[in-house]
């Protein structure tokens, strides 16, 4: 059988005719009729306040850390296990990333670690839904607002998962989405920002328009406009919103196409769980993922790396994951660890991740009788 590739971007068969309206629109910049489609699915969908559309999840982040108004010394709390641009985000502004370990059952931020890593500096809390499943956030907002911090959700995996029926990303003060390709709904590169409190709506909008109050012009609230804040351009031309908006349309059934997958893996595997040889994905009873990755953990890296070559030499691609941020050189030289790192280092050594993607059919089969033969 053909190589199979770890992941193949899916597309609804819509995007092409949607950006040829774009192009019959004659309107190519950003904020047009497109992204007002994106923002209004992306708001009813989320109940946050305000979706703005971003170039990629990094944008959104990097916004939320102006929001957050990081100064150079402040500091966020978040994951080790992530990747760069949760911490990169705060370290633009001068920010220090302060890494907590992650839980050993959802590999998400441990929650009963983060109060002890709070000193007069933190600022914020930045929780990663790793795999799209929901990190703690009663808990995590319970500590925010005793200590009277932001949470700014990395939620770029976790478009369409859910905590206690609350949609992930607008839950927090501000939460992140990304659409890059190997996300579950993409637009190539693409993200969000969404603005759940109030507070940050107007700002938001003029930091993404170059630090202008364009947006306020266009809607006829000031006459002319102008240079009133620091910003960026953070919002995508609307060929990138056109192409979304078709994969938001096929977002319920793109979602439910992958969670037949991943649930057709967990029945495979639970006999090599029995027989002590891989660990599954344990989600809590109150979280609904989105089927956003499979992944197993093996007993040990070595066997991790006999593994994926036995895989690969039968054409299947599975592959490891983040590198921890606090053993990286510029984790290292940007941010600091509070406590022990214990199953950060441990878990992500052994995990291994399995191809998932819309239309893959009968190669499903194949993976998973290889890795049943890899681990037999
Ligand atoms: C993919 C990802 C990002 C970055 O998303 P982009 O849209 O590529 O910028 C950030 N954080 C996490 C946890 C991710 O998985």
């Amino acid at each position: 059988m053909n190589n199979i590739p770890f992941n193949k971007p899916h597309m609804t068969g819509r995007e092409l005719w949607h950006i040829a309206q774009a192009h019959t629109n004659g309107h190519l910049a950003g904020d047009g009729m497109f992204t007002k489609k994106c923002h209004a699915w992306l708001e009813a969908r989320t109940g946050t306040r305000k979706a703005l559309l971003t170039h990629s999840c990094t944008a959104a982040l990097e916004m939320a850390a102006i929001l957050a108004d990081i100064q150079p010394g402040d500091e966020i709390i978040m994951p080790s296990y992530t990747f760069v641009s949760t911490a990169n985000a705060f370290v633009l502004r001068g920010g220090i990333p302060v890494f907590v370990d992650i839980r050993p059952d959802t590999l998400n931020i441990d929650e009963t670690k983060i109060e002890a890593a709070i000193t007069p500096r933190t600022k914020a809390i930045a929780p990663v839904h790793y795999a799209g499943e929901a990190c703690e956030m009663d808990v995590i907002m319970g500590i925010a607002k005793r200590h009277n911090l932001l949470v700014i959700e990395d939620a770029a995996q976790a478009v369409m998962s859910t905590y206690k029926g609350k949609a992930l990303g607008a839950i927090g003060h501000l939460g992140a989405y990304s659409f890059h390709e190997t996300k579950n709904i993409i637009s190539g590169e693409g993200g969000a920002l969404l603005v759940n409190d109030e507070r940050f709506a107007e700002r938001a909008e003029i930091i993404r328009e170059k630090g202008t109050n364009r947006s306020q012009f266009f809607r006829g609230q000031v006459d002319k406009y102008t240079w009133v804040d620091i910003g960026s351009s953070y919002l995508p031309g609307e060929v990138i919103a056109a192409f979304l908006w078709a994969q938001m349309e096929e977002a319920e059934s793109i979602t439910q196409k992958r969670l037949d997958i991943w649930q057709k893996y967990h029945q495979a595997f639970s006999s090599l769980e029995d027989a002590g040889k891989l660990r599954r994905p344990i989600i809590p009873e109150h979280c609904q993922h989105n089927a956003h990755m499979y992944y197993v953990l093996l007993e040990s890296v070595e066997k991790r790396t006999e593994v994926i070559a036995q895989l690969k030499a039968q054409g299947v691609n599975a592959v490891f994951h983040y590198v921890p941020l606090h053993s990286a050189p510029a984790g290292k030289k940007y941010a600091r660890t509070s406590g022990t790192m214990q199953y950060t280092d441990a878990l992500s050594e052994r995990l291994l991740r399995l191809p998932l993607w819309v239309g893959m059919g009968d190669a499903q089969d194949k993976v998973i009788a290889e890795l049943h033969n890899a681990l037999g």
